[in-house]
C-alpha cells in the first residue's frame, strides 16, 4: 500500500479549511491530516482534531491555548500557540503538503516558512502573493517547491495549462461573477448595507473575501496573484464579468487558441485538484448541465464604478511595495466596514488614499514589506474617522 499524503491545513476552521477537510475525509485512503491551525474558533478546532487525529495542532490566538491544550493532551496531540509556533510547525518532517487557507496578511509568515522548508503549498491565501509575490515565487523556485492554486480562477488557468507548459501564454482572462452589486452605479453603491454586501450570488465564503468580491478588490487581488503564479505582465491579464460563474477562467495561447475550464461553482473541485495534482479523483458532486443554462453571459468589468480593480492594476504597474500597501489598506478598510464604522464606498476611497500617500520602495526586502504593511495600516486607520 502506498503512503498517504500528509497534509497541514492552516486555517482549518474557515470556509476553505472546512472544505479541505471534507475532501480529505472523502479520500481518507490517500490523504491524512498531520497539522491543523485555527485562530478563534477553538471549539471547531477541537472537533476537527477528534475526527482527524493530527500529529500537531496550533491555535494562533494565544488566549485560546489552555482551552485547546487541556483537551488535546489526553489524545496525545501536540498543541502549540501563536504565529511563530505555526511557522515552526509547518516545517516538520511529517508534512508533505501545506494548505495555506488563513485569511489575509496573517498567513504570510507560515506560507513562507513552509516554502523555506521545501514543502509544496496548495495556496488559497492570495494576500500572501499580493504582499510578497516576488519573494515567495523566488523562494519556491530556489527550493523546488510547487505552488498549486486553490483560487478557482487560478486553478482554471493551471488546468488549462496542463500539457501546455512549453507553450507561451498570450494572455489570461479571469472571470468575475460581478458580486452582489454588478451593474450598480456609484450612487447606488452609496446606499448598500453590510447585509447586502455579504449576500454573494454564487459563492459562500468567509466575510473578508465576500466583501472583496462585492467591491471587486477580490478580482484585483487575483490579477496580482495571476501575475506571480504564471509569470505574466499586467497587460497579459484581463478581467471579464461572467455572472453565472461557470467558466472559471481562460487562457489564450500564441496561436490564438483559447482554453477555458468550466464547472458548477464549488470550491471543493479546485481544492481537491490542488491536493491530488496531477491526478483527478472521482467525485459524485452535481455536474454542470447545459439544459439548466440557456445562456452564459459575459460583460466588461466597470473600472470606473469599482475603483479597487483599477487600483490593483495601478499597484502592479508601480510594483515594489505598492501591492503590499494596497493590501494593508484594504484589510483595514474592509474590517472597518464589517464593524459598521464606514460605508461601503469608503473602502475603495481609503484604499486609493493610502495608495496616493505611501512611501514607495523599488525592491523591498521582506522586512521592508512588513514595515510597509504596518505603516499603511496606520495610514488607513487614520483615514477611518475622516
Ligand atoms: P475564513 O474567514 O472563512 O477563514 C479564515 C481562516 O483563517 C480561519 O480558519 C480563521 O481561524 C483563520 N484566521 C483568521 N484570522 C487569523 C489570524 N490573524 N491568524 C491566523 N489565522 C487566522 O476565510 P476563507 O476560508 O473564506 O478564506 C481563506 C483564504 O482563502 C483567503 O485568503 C481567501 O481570499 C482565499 N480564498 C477563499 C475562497 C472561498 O471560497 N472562501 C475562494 C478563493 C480564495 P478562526 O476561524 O479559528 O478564527
Ligand atoms: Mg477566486
Amino acid at each position: 500500500m502506498s503512503k498517504k499524503k500528509r497534509i497541514a491545513v492552516l486555517g482549518s476552521t474557515g470556509s476553505i479549511g472546512t472544505q479541505v477537510l471534507e475532501v480529505i475525509a472523502a479520500h481518507s485512503d490517500i490523504f491524512e491530516v498531520s497539522l491543523l491551525s485555527a485562530h478563534d474558533n477553538y471549539e471547531l478546532l477541537l472537533e476537527q482534531s477528534k475526527k482527524f487525529s493530527p500529529n500537531t495542532v496550533v491555535i494562533t490566538n494565544e488566549d485560546n491555548y489552555k482551552r485547546v491544550e487541556d483537551i488535546l493532551w489526553k489524545d496525545d496531540i501536540k498543541c502549540f500557540a501563536g504565529h511563530k509556533a505555526l511557522a515552526d510547525c509547518v516545517q516538520m518532517d511529517e508534512i508533505d503538503l501545506v494548505v495555506a487557507a488563513i485569511v489575509g496578511y496573517a498567513g504570510l509568515d507560515s506560507t513562507l516558512a513552509a516554502i523555506d522548508a521545501g514543502k509544496n503549498v496548495a495556496l488559497a491565501n492570495k494576500e500572501t502573493l499580493v504582499v510578497a509575490g516576488e519573494i515567495i515565487t523566488k523562494a519556491a523556485l530556489k527550493k523546488g517547491v510547487n505552488i498549486y492554486p486553490v483560487d478557482s480562477e487560478h486553478s482554471a488557468i493551471f488546468q488549462c495549462l496542463m500539457g501546455e507548459f512549453q507553450n507561451k501564454i498570450e494572455k489570461v482572462i479571469l472571470t468575475a461573477s460581478g458580486g452582489p452589486f454588478r451593474g450598480y452605479t456609484k450612487s447606488q453603491l452609496e446606499e448598500v448595507t453590510i447585509k447586502d454586501a455579504l449576500n454573494h450570488p454564487n459563492w459562500t465564503m468567509g466575510d473578508k473575501i465576500t466583501i472583496d468580491s462585492a467591491s471587486m478588490m477580490n478580482k484585483g487581488l487575483e490579477v496580482i496573484e495571476a501575475k506571480w503564479l504564471f509569470d505574466l505582465k499586467p497587460d497579459q491579464i484581463e478581467v471579464i464579468v461572467h455572472p453565472e460563474s461557470i467558466v472559471h477562467s481562460l487562457v489564450q495561447f500564441e496561436d490564438g487558441s483559447m482554453k477555458a475550464q468550466m464547472g458548477l461553482p464549488d470550491m471543493k473541485l479546485p481544492i481537491q485538484f490542488a491536493l491530488s495534482y496531477p491526478e483527478r479523483l472521482k467525485t459524485d458532486w452535481p455536474r454542470f448541465d447545459f439544459k439548466n443554462f440557456a445562456t452564459l453571459n459575459f460583460e466588461p468589468a466597470n473600472f470606473e464604478v469599482f475603483d479597487n480593480l483599477k487600483l490593483a492594476y495601478d499597484a502592479l504597474e508601480i510594483g515594489g511595495n505598492a501591492c503590499a500597501a494596497v493590501n494593508a489598506a484594504n484589510e483595514v478598510s474592509v474590517q472597518a466596514f464589517l464593524d459598521g464604522k464606514i460605508s461601503f464606498i469608503r473602502i475603495a476611497e481609503i484604499n486609493r488614499a493610502v495608495f496616493n500617500q505611501f512611501e514607495k520602495l523599488k525592491s523591498p526586502s521582506i522586512e521592508q514589506l512588513i514595515e510597509t504593511d504596518s505603516k499603511c495600516r496606520q495610514l488607513a486607520n487614520a483615514l477611518l474617522s475622516q
